[in-house]
């Protein structure tokens, strides 16, 4: 399905089935020459035949388009060697083009099983949750040619001068593209209107990017937007208003975590069972168990944030992480954790 959004700017929706994402927004720039596709879907039949549709549809020859990947992750980079016969020009970030060259390797997703024992994942689940992972099942196989970009690059096409914000969070190399004249922000997984984008550890245990996404949020309410183009679902007229809510949920998402600590030493994914989850399931047990697994995901990067903020700390027990409160977190009266997330800049 292709939809004009604005002089140049297209929108086609790439299916993602049996996924809880829906569909991807894949944002085509069309220029004199060439021909800019923004996120593509993932490595699929599905993507790859609505993705070919819709740039007939609009005029656009597979000869003359570049890519931008927003980020690493499949449902946004999956196409990208499918598309093109050879090396095609994908334009993104140093730790997202390293990421997307890995997705195919046995190596990177070793490391995911190693951090599956880290998170307390039970063993009869991890394999699974690895051999079904839509970053392993649908990554981009082929050959690519990429050219990186860093904060304030510029990219010109279709008659706009896009800007490149560096936004880590949602992953470690995660871009945003800005036009400050037509005031159009294409946010990635950023910043989405009617879910919560997945703030997760990763791969690496090094980074706080719940710390980086919520300054990131900051970072993006400074820009003077009239348009948000996100990667899934609804487009978004008021930024600041949403990143007003993404915070809020964060804030509420970190004290959830603290008061399930209350009860004692716990792994991650001991801490994830007993968060809120925006899903249909009644228990965690009827969980899917990629569910699970993006769960415990979002619930180390709280704990990673907490751990920082020395409210809590860990402790390896039988090969897997053990989150505890610390004296500083016991010495805070419950009533005041709004203030101690107040200086963590929630607010
Ligand atoms: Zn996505």
């Amino acid at each position: 399905m292709v939809e004009n959004i604005l002089e140049n700017i297209f929108k086609i929706e790439i299916p993602l089935p049996n996924n809880p994402l829906q569909a991807l927004n894949s944002y085509i720039i069309k220029g004199k020459d060439r021909t800019l596709v923004i996120d593509t879907g993932m490595n699929r039949e599905e993507c790859k035949t609505a993705m070919l549709d819709g740039l007939a549809e609009i005029g656009v020859s597979l000869k003359k388009i570049d890519f931008f990947i927003t980020h690493m992750h499949t449902d946004h980079c999956g196409l990208v060697a499918s598309l093109v016969k050879s090396f095609p020009m994908i334009y993104c970030s140093r730790p997202a083009a390293t990421g997307i060259a890995a997705l195919c390797r046995p190596e990177y997703w070793d490391k995911a099983k190693a951090i599956g024992h880290l998170i307390g994942f039970p063993e009869q689940e991890l394999q699974y949750a690895i051999d079904n992972h839509p970053g392993n099942k649908y990554c981009p196989r082929g050959k690519m040619s990429f050219n990186i970009l860093k904060d304030q690059d510029t990219l010109s096409v279709g008659g706009y001068n896009f800007t490149c914000i560096e936004t880590p969070g949602h992953t470690k190399g995660h871009l945003c593209l800005y036009e400050p004249k037509a005031k159009l922000l294409f946010s990635g997984d950023h910043i989405l209107a009617d879910i919560t984008p997945n703030i997760s550890l990763g791969l690496t245990y090094e980074n706080d990017l719940l710390l980086a996404y919520i300054n990131n949020l900051d970072k993006i309410s400074l820009l003077d937007t009239s348009l948000v183009l996100p990667g899934h679902r609804s487009l978004i007229t008021n930024c600041k208003a949403r990143i007003r809510e993404l915070k809020k949920h964060h804030k509420l998402r970190s004290d959830e975590v603290l008061s399930i600590l209350k009860n004692g030493s716990q792994n991650a994914y001991q801490v994830a069972s007993q968060m809120t989850w925006d899903m249909t399931f009644e228990t965690w047990e009827q969980f899917p168990v990629l569910q699970k697994w993006f769960a415990c995901g979002e619930a180390m990067a709280h704990l990673k944030y907490l751990e920082e903020k020395q409210l809590i700390y860990k402790d390896e027990k039988e090969k897997a992480y053990y989150y505890s409160l610390s004296e500083r977190s016991k010495d805070i009266a419950s009533c005041c954790w709004a203030v101690t997330l107040t200086q963590a800049k929630f607010f």
